[in-house]
């Protein structure tokens, strides 16, 4: 039975064995192939693992299948994080990808005028319809918010000062830091203020001839409370007006509609951004907006017209893809039809009571003795947006409560993991769970099939 160093198959066995279609170069399938070969090998070598030859090729055939397949997968976010980072941010819309793989297919006019046969400029796909949502006189598309910060701050403010507030040097996950940001753009930083106060007057006194910028930044993810005191956007541009210096707004999450209308306590949107007379304002496209990956830069056609000859714009300007899907998103926004066809604000919006009807359709096509040994409960959750958009934890939701009595809390979720479709929960005291804000109502099916695979497998 013992299996010996020489039963362990040869990669030209494992090829053979490989009946099924794998759609990937020959020498990457070797390699992995041979890594896989060798991490058995040395399980065997160590006494790990016993297995007849028989299991041990099929272990490695199906091992080499997983690695080789995709790595990208559709999964089910149970975090309740409708905007989380490492999920893909804001969640898209299929029937909207539908629309675009038809008119994308092939060849398109990206910088080419049709009639005129002319050169064109990409923006011009974007740039009216944004800056008539943000009521601005320009815009202009690059490829993430922190590329769009860094393009307008090296624009207008390298070679000279940009005063920061100490209570606004925010760091958003991911090595994105205001003050490095500043640095590198060829600015120099100069804080004002202290951590929880910051006056009119420390910005002021701050002001000399090398003063390029003053920047207000939306402390995206985190919150200052108590003895508290901070310059609000509309002072800070009225100091900037009285010595000419402009005043640049990265709001990190904006919004093109107004989020307290729809009961959310943060005010991000950006034209109420606007109209506080910054001369430019940045946002990301995939957070609260709910489009691609995408930084948004609008404000003075003067500043934007900068931006866009500075030669490192060619390093950040967004590709067709995102543009066209940036499209569809600034098409959302309809009267009506955003909180439809905008998947993330459509998720963020989802009422308890209709979350809690998905969660009783999960529960009541279930086996009594699934819901029993797994100890599924529906409980009222809250949970907050993601991606520092909107930094408290007060959205409600609705989440199932696993406190199984037959496997552990932790296995359970690692089993979900490894279900037809990945189902990302998370564990709290002892006990898992998943929140339905963050899922798809065409998934809540998926999810109830998952715990019954699940159930079957350890049963
Ligand atoms: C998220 C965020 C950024 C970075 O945006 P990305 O789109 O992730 O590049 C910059 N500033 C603030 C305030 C943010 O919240």
């Amino acid at each position: 039975m013992d299996l010996k160093m020489k039963d362990i198959p040869s990669v030209s066995y494992i090829l053979e064995k490989i009946d099924f279609k794998i759609e990937i170069h020959e020498n990457y399938l070797k390699k992995i192939i041979n890594e896989t070969i060798d991490f058995y090998r040395s399980k065997i070598r160590n006494n790990e693992i016993e297995l007849t030859k028989n299991q041990m090729v099929d272990i490695i055939v199906s091992d080499v299948y997983k690695k080789a397949s995709s790595s990208l997968v559709n999964i089910i976010n149970g975090t309740g994080i409708v905007l989380h980072t490492g999920l893909g941010r804001a969640p898209f819309n299929a029937e909207r990808l539908k629309n675009l793989s038809s008119r994308l297919e092939g060849y398109i006019n990206l910088e080419y005028n049709i009639l005129s046969g002319l050169r064109g400029d990409r923006q011009i796909h974007i740039r009216n319809h944004l800056s008539s949502l943000c009521n601005t006189e320009s815009s202009l598309m690059v490829n993430n918010n922190a590329a769009a910060v860094f393009l307008v701050l090296n624009t207008i403010s390298s070679g000279g000062n940009v005063i920061c507030s100490r209570g606004q040097l925010v760091e958003i996950g991911g090595s994105f830091r205001i003050p490095d940001i500043i640095e590198k753009s060829g600015a120099c930083l100069k804080e004002v203020g202290t951590t929880n106060r910051t006056h009119l007057n420390d910005y002021e006194n701050a002001i000399d001839q090398n003063t390029k910028l003053l920047i207000w930044v939306h402390t995206s993810n985190y919150i200052i409370k108590g003895f508290t005191k901070e310059v609000s956007l509309k002072k800070l541009v009225i100091l900037g007006e009285k010595y000419d210096i402009p005043v640049m707004a990265d709001i990190g999450s904006g919004d093109l509609i107004d989020m307290k209308k729809l009961g959310f306590k943060d005010e991000l949107q950006v034209k109420k951004i606007v109209s506080m007379g910054p001369k430019i304002t940045t946002f990301s496209g995939d957070k609260l907006l709910g489009g691609p990956q995408c930084g948004l830069i609008v404000g003075c056609k003067n500043i934007i017209k900068k931006c866009q000859t500075n030669p490192l714009y060619r390093i950040m300007r967004s590709d067709k893809i995102s543009i066209a899907l940036l499209d569809e998103t600034l098409r959302s926004f309809r009267r009506n039809s955003f909180t439809e066809e905008n998947l993330s604000l459509k998720m963020l919006t989802t009422k308890r009571t209709i979350l809690k009807r998905r969660a009783t359709t999960i529960l009541k096509n279930l086996e009594q003795e699934i819901v029993r040994d797994f100890g599924i409960s529906i409980v009222e959750s809250f949970v907050e947006a993601g991606s520092g958009s909107l930094p408290e934890k007060n959205i409600e939701s609705i989440a199932l409560r696993f406190n199984p009595i037959i496997i552990e809390a932790n296995h359970l979720s690692k089993t979900l993991k490894k279900s037809f479709i990945p189902i990302i929960g998370y564990i709290n005291k002892n006990k898992f769970y998943i929140d339905l804000k963050s899922v798809l109502p065409s998934q809540i099916k998926k999810i109830r099939q998952a715990i019954i695979e699940v159930y079957s497998c350890i049963k």
